[in-house]
């Protein structure tokens, strides 16, 4: 198959590594002839240009780019492709790219490969890296299933678990597991840096440890990435900080009413379900 990748960083690249490992056909497109480059160097790619010119022929075509800018390139994009094509998304966001893309091509299906590393462009690129991970798409009514079809195959040979729910059940699962982390997280760091006793502030920092590292590491990361979900999952996010908040203020008032029985009770139950979320 002949797959076509907008956008070669660290998402646009490692499905390049493993496609070709795959046996397809890659052809990237990239706005910096650097990048374009250093992609075919790394193996990425069998060709790459900044035009799009090289993707007449493409099968399937991921879009690879910022959330931001998917609009305009697909404007741009779809006068080279050829009609049969299938275009797909990586956004971590899918309401708004599915609701924005899905009227400019007939055969689009949104997707999300659920992996990542804090790393950002060609230089990040990994192969394996969606192996065991989940990958979703979010098909519609309007959503042609032939197409949507083939992208499962697709992600067959990635090697990825592949899932399947509408667009606003994407956002509100991964508002909690992913977007809300990082909000909880970024106001922990906050809380601490209001400190107003400064020699208190200084000892905190120097004491902080593994548990501290664990739970300020999202909040401590990437803006840009933050700003994306805020921005591009609003409702979403602010109806998980609702539910968060909710939480915080029971645990408030356990231990204010000094309810230690409920609280163990509450983080006993936390303990059991944990392993639901994530492999321990
Ligand atoms: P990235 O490493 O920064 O790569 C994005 C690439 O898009 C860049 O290499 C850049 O190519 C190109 N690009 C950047 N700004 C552009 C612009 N204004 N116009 C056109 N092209 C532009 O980002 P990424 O982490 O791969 O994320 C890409 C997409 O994957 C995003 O939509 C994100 O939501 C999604 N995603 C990310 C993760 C994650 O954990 N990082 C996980 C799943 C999905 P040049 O170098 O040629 O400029």
């Amino acid at each position: 198959m002949h797959i076509g990748i907008v956008g070669l960083g660290l998402i646009g690249g490692s499905l390049g590594l493993d496609f070709r490992e795959a046996g397809h056909r890659v052809s990237g497109v990239s706005r910096s002839p650097d990048t374009c480059r250093i992609a075919v160097e790394r193996g990425a790619v069998d060709q790459a240009q900044p035009e799009f010119t090289l993707l007449h022929d493409a099968d399937v075509v991921f879009l690879c780019t910022p959330l931001g800018v998917m609009q305009e390139t697909i404007q741009t994009l779809i006068p080279h492709l050829s009609a049969q094509t299938i275009l797909t998304d990586v956004g971590s966001v899918k309401q708004s790219v599915v609701y924005t893309l899905e009227p400019l091509w007939r055969r689009f299906v949104g997707g999300h490969p659920m992996a990542g590393t804090e790393h950002t462009g060609i230089l990040a690129a990994i192969p394996n890296l969606f192996r065991d991970r989940p990958y979703v798409l979010t098909p519609t009514p309007q959503t042609d299933s032939e197409a949507q079809s083939i992208l499962r195959s697709l992600i067959q040979d990635l090697k990825s678990q592949y899932y399947e729910c509408t667009p606003i059940q994407h956002d509100r699962a991964v508002a909690l597991i992913s977007h809300l982390p990082v909000m909880v997280s970024a106001s922990l760091l906050q809380a601490c840096l209001a400190e107003p006793d400064v020699e208190i502030l200084k000892l905190a920092q120097s004491l902080a440890s593994s548990g501290f590292r664990d739970t300020s590491r999202v909040g401590g990361g990437n803006p840009e990435l933050g700003r994306m979900m805020a921005e591009h999952n609003q409702t979403e996010v602010l109806r998980s900080l609702q539910q968060y908040r909710q939480s915080l203020d029971q645990i408030i008032e356990l231990i204010t009413e000094k309810k230690w029985d409920a609280l163990e009770q509450l983080l006993t139950q936390n303990l059991a379900k944990r392993p639901n979320f994530v492999d321990q």
